[in-house]
């Protein structure tokens, strides 16, 4: 097993993931099998609980794990499905270490951070990668060097370095690399030196250094950060900033990355796959079609655009399959309450729009504001797709608007008579919040001749969740009754999962208890997305 290790420096958000995420598909590329891990420095025991304005959205593996978005790239970049032993956080590996004490697993040690923390930290990397068959196991390190929280994580990958062979093990540093200003334009090295010697301090020194910056790097910036870090030339590698971040495995790439990693683990090219590169193509060519549509996202946290990645990157999918160019208009649900669907605050709000989206959510806030989108869509006939909160949400404005229901509501955002969204009983017991709802990979049985069988071509899917709440099958028969089709539930029918409008009223209306968005990848787009985007296509055409 060979190991390389993503370290990052300067600051953070400086796409060590991506980074990370693009060396994997290098490699894959070249035939090799990859497990990508991330290490999160965090006390949480998983993302679920934390808030999306924070760290941006929660990603949801198969296995029902949430976790960081960084392995929704890697699960997108490496085209692998991860689980729970992919991700690591403080909380993990304490909580695993003081349970073993209390059971007396440690046969009266004192427990110290060293060796009984860093022990947990290494066995776990190496059993993920003995267990995975890969030939290559990536880690990343969240946070920046030289925080307090990441030390436990350095000290066992420096142990493990002196541990595995010298050919079986790469450190990549990513760092940051400033301009002084736009007319001198020189490129600083200061801060990744700085950098590299508090990694240094920790006795790490990186093989590879990956340097952020908005240009190439020039010649003399490179030398001098190979100078001062204790690095080959060839090793300092520019990451300059892409319109696209597809194409960043193709840009490492140009750089000499692939040649310095195999040279140094002595790997050989096995395969030459161009996948990649021709998805990269074609990306670029739908973006230049001059087929623009706009789809607006009407959520909570819209000015935060990484709250919504996955979303975004299935739109983006879909659109390169399609060729067009989709823009997301980011809509603040707030600003549409209180509107109706006739006030010229939603007409000014949503004109030149195609599609609206309204994603997934939790509490009461814009909540009023998300029903008022879906029912201008479905006036107004807009393509609409609902995703989980956006499902509960579209089914309460049908049990309001159309089944005159006025009372309708979800049980999580208050009192109600009309609970059409509710708490099925298994939910009614749960009292703790981390990693309780329900979560991951579930069955989806598709009713046949309705949009949702066009849309995925079968009557059975396996799609990712992460709800508490459900659809109140008391109330079925009467939303039906108003031209709404329950057209996915779950085996035993109890669990509604797709809602759709009658076709003869509707161009596009469907909405999806499950996250499509997380299985999607850029060279195998989600159904629902190609669907949404090419009914979006249509309404463009009709409105020219
Ligand atoms: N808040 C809703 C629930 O818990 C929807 C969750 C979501 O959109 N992910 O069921």
């Amino acid at each position: 097993m060979k190991y390389i290790v993503v370290t990052g420096g300067v600051m953070s958000g400086l796409g060590k993931g991506i980074t990370m995420a693009s060396i994997g598909r290098i490699l894959k590329n070249r035939g090799y099998k990859i497990v990508p891990m991330k290490i999160d420095p965090y006390i949480n025991i998983d993302a679920g609980t934390m808030n999306p304005y924070q760290h941006g959205e929660v990603y949801v593996l198969a296995d029902g794990t949430e976790v960081d978005l960084d392995l929704g790239h890697y699960e997108r970049f490496m085209d692998v499905e991860l689980s729970r032993e992919h991700n690591i956080t403080t909380g993990i590996i304490y909580s695993a270490v003081i349970e073993r004490e209390r059971k007396g697993g440690y046969f009266g040690d004192t427990v110290q951070i060293i060796p009984h923390v860093t022990n947990e930290i290494k066995t776990r990397i190496r059993r993920v990668a003995a267990n995975s068959n890969a030939d290559l196991c990536l880690v990343e390190i969240g946070g920046t060097v030289g925080d307090i929280e990441s030390m436990p994580f350095l000290e066992a990958v420096r142990q493990m370095q002196c541990e595995e062979d010298g050919t079986d093990f790469l450190f990549v540093h990513v760092t940051l690399v400033p301009v002084t200003s736009v007319t001198l334009n020189e490129q600083k090295t200061k801060p990744t030196q700085h950098s590299v010697k508090a990694l240094r301090e920790l006795g790490l020194q990186p093989d590879i250094i990956v340097c952020r910056c908005k240009r190439l790097l020039k010649d003399d910036a490179k030398k001098k950060i190979a100078m001062f870090c204790s690095v080959k030339n060839e090793a300092v590698i520019s990451a300059q900033d892409a319109g696209d971040i597809y194409e960043v495995p193709l840009l490492l790439e140009q750089e000499g990355i692939a040649e310095y990693i195999m040279k140094k683990l002595q790997l050989t090219q096995l395969t030459e796959d161009h996948e990649w590169a021709q998805m990269v193509a074609r990306r670029k060519r739908s973006v230049a079609t001059g087929r623009d549509i706009s789809i607006a996202l009407v959520g909570k946290y819209a000015e935060l655009e990484d709250s919504y990645l996955s979303i975004k990157e299935a739109i983006g999918h879909a659109a390169a399959e399609l060729g067009c160019n989709v823009e997301m208009k980011l809509v603040e649900a707030e600003d549409l309450e209180g509107a109706t669907v006739t006030v010229t605050d939603s007409d000014s709000i949503f004109s030149g729009v195609q599609g609206i989206l309204v994603p997934g959510g939790f509490g009461v806030r814009g909540v009023e504001g998300k029903i008022n989108a879906i029912t201008y869509a479905r006036v107004h006939k807009i393509p609409f797709l609902g995703i989980c909160f956006g499902f509960q949400l579209a089914v309460i404005e049908a049990a309001r608007n159309l089944a005159q229901l006025h009372d309708a509501h979800s049980i999580e955002l208050g009192e109600t008579q009309t609970p059409v969204i509710d708490l099925l009983e298994e939910q009614q017991k749960v009292a703790v919040k981390g990693g309780t709802m329900r979560l991951g990979d579930y069955e989806v049985f598709i009713r046949k001749d309705t949009l949702a069988e066009q849309i995925y071509g079968k009557n059975k899917i396996l799609e990712r969740h992460r709800h508490r709440y459900e659809v109140n099958p008391e109330y079925i028969e009467r939303i039906e009754r108003e031209g709404m089709i329950f057209s996915g539930t779950n085996k035993s029918g109890v669990r509604m999962e797709i809602v759709e409008m009658e076709a003869e009223n509707h161009p596009f209306f469907v909405a999806t208890q499950f996250h499509p968005e997380f299985k999607s990848r850029p060279t195998k787009p989600s159904p629902p997305f190609i669907a949404f985007v090419n009914a979006c296509m249509h309404h463009s055409s009709r409105q020219t």
